[in-house]
């Protein structure tokens, strides 16, 4: 079997203009990058969408690897195949976990997305642009407070952290300014991943401009000696963050192995943000291809639940199918197996594993309102028992279910999962929210965790009840609530796998992305600033004499 990156740099690629025409994209709305790939000008037709939405997510996440990116580019190229007009719009990577464990995010197998080493090494640099336009906001904060602290910002308060686009924990907290009077205040500061950057959130959920600027304008860099927030329109900042921002916020157009349109444009992270890609990408998707095959981070609980009740609610949107990606595998782990043992038939473990993908199931169809369709993401090992016995259980239960075998096929393998994702969204669907924005902060959580995660109630630090009101008294009471928790359980706790009940979630802290326009929800330690394994991926990452990347996987 040859290797992903091997896969794609095998592909014929199309000039990037030939790929734009197919969804009625003309060549002068593009801004090329070399052949293959291009920004888009966002126009007025952006705001005028008009496809099928098929959000594509899945099961709590398990070592063993779900697949989501792989199952939504396979079935784009398999929309594609079966003639329909077809775009996928997809989170970029960010360097960090290219070059730590995950390696490369550009699907797999024989459904990816290419040129898969640009799309995984800066791409058109939107990234870069991102954490430039986050740290001239932390420079001028810096420097406010250095000439003579008009505003009055304390520096133990300043909550507005540095950002670059790797993973690197001697970062995470740093002391600057030190040395001299000259070098500015000595204070406690940090850095995150850009990726999980306010920054990032604002560009991902903005429709123009004019909108960015005004997101950037609300955002908290800080509190005054007296406790009242001090925002980058206090600093008069947001116009030059906007002018960094200016090529960023258009989205990129790259393709697939087979050749399907993909809008690749933002990635903010799925625990301290939303976790899908900018909201003008899927809308530029949506106004120019028939059909939108796009992907939530995560599991279903997070991804999803973020996806519609936030990006989905702030634009607008609203999907017309829900494919929810399972694997055979995942369930097993679910059901106690352990990743050493996954290549042996278990029945049992697989039976007791599947409640975690019905959770979700569930959740999609009473709780959101949407038409949902399994896609068991067969591996290699999977045996016909193990196959048999998971459909046999979702016909019971009257859930659609289709075998996708578009990793190792590419859209040969997922035709099946097409016709029926192309049938699901000629069914009427009514999106309900999760929570009403008029709900208080504390009943849009109690809402989320009784409903989406299965839990019996919250239980509240003293300091988040006191944010809470905080909050609540500085007018952001109405905003919605981003969910920050282990992706790898329904509930707060990575351990309790499968489908946990009576299990109350942990609310540690809460923090206000006034900027972005939501309240993060702490409910464990959230890593804003991963650091790399033992053995990072880089090891393996080389460039030949001719240019030629190799060890991206
Ligand atoms: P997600 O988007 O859910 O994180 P990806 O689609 O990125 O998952 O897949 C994770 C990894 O699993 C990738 O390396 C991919 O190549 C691999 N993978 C996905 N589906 C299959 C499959 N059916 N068989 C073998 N490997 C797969
Ligand atoms: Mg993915």
């Amino acid at each position: 079997m040859e290797t992903d990156i091997e896969i794609a740099q095998s592909s014929k690629m199309m000039l990037i203009e030939k790929i734009a025409a197919k969804i009625g994209i003309s060549e002068n709305k593009l801004e090329h990058f070399g052949k293959y790939k291009a920004k888009v000008t966002i126009d007025k037709k952006s705001s005028e969408p008009k496809g099928k939405l098929i959000l594509v997510t899945a099961i709590n996440p398990t070592p063993a690897g779900e697949g989501k990116t792989t199952t939504s580019v396979g079935l784009g190229d398999a929309l594609q195949k079966i003639g329909k007009k077809t775009a996928i719009a997809l989170r970029e990577p960010s360097l960090g976990p290219v070059f730590g464990l995950k390696g490369g995010a550009a699907g797999g197998g024989y459904a990816q997305v290419v040129p898969m080493e640009d799309l995984n090494l800066h791409f058109t640099g939107d990234i870069h642009a991102i954490g430039a336009a986050n740290n001239l906001v932390a420079a001028m904060v810096d420097n406010h407070i250095y000439q003579g602290n008009e505003l009055k910002i304390d520096p133990r308060r300043v909550t507005w952290r540095r950002a670059i686009d790797m993973n690197d924990r001697q970062l995470r907290s740093v002391i600057s300014g030190i040395g001299a009077q000259a070098n500015g205040m000595p204070r406690e500061d940090g850095f995150d991943i850009t990726v999980a950057s306010e920054v990032m959130a604002v560009l991902c959920l903005s429709n123009s401009i004019d909108e960015m600027k005004q997101k950037l304008r609300n955002c908290i860099v800080g509190y005054t000696f007296d406790n009242n927030p001090v925002s980058i329109g206090d600093l008069k900042a947001e116009g030059a963050v906007a002018a960094l921002l200016k090529d960023a916020l258009k989205p990129n157009l790259v393709q697939t192995l087979e050749n399907t349109p993909v809008f690749v444009h933002g990635g903010p992270f799925a625990n301290i943000a939303h976790g899908c890609n900018s909201l003008l990408a899927t809308k530029t998707a949506l106004a120019h291809a028939d059909y939108v095959v796009t992907e939530a981070g995560f599991g279903a609980d997070l991804g999803a639940e973020k996806f519609l009740d936030i990006k989905c609610r702030m634009g607008g949107l609203k999907p017309n199918a829900v494919v929810i990606v399972a694997t055979v595998r995942a369930l097993k782990m679910h059901g106690g197996v352990s990743k050493q043992d996954l290549n042996e038939e278990n029945l049992e473990a697989l039976e007791k594993g599947i409640p975690n993908l019905l959770k979700h199931v569930e959740n999609i169809e009473n709780v959101f309102g949407l038409n949902a369709v399994v896609a068991i993401n067969t591996f290699p090992k999977d045996t016909e028992q193990e196959l048999r016995l998971l459909k046999d259980t979702c016909f019971e239960k009257n859930i659609s279910v289709i075998q996708s075998d578009v990793w190792a096929k590419g859209s040969e393998g997922g035709v099946a999962l097409a016709e029926k994702v192309a049938a699901i969204c000629e069914r009427p669907s009514q999106l309900t929210f999760a929570y009403d924005l008029s709900d208080t902060i504390e009943e849009k959580i109690e809402k989320i965790v009784q409903k989406i995660y299965g839990g019996s109630g919250t239980e509240w630090t003293s300091k988040a009840k006191k944010t809470a009101a905080n909050l609540t008294a500085l007018g952001y009471g109405n905003l919605p609530v981003c969910m920050a928790k282990t992706q790898y359980s329904l509930s707060d706790q990575a351990a309790k796998i499968g489908r946990p009940k009576d299990f109350e979630v942990n609310i540690r802290e809460l923090s206000i992305s006034a900027g972005a326009g939501f309240i993060v929800v702490l409910t464990g330690n959230i890593m804003r600033m991963p650091g790399l394994p033992k053995k990072p991926a880089a090891e393996q990452i080389d460039i030949s004499r001719d240019g030629k990347i190799t060890g991206l996987f």
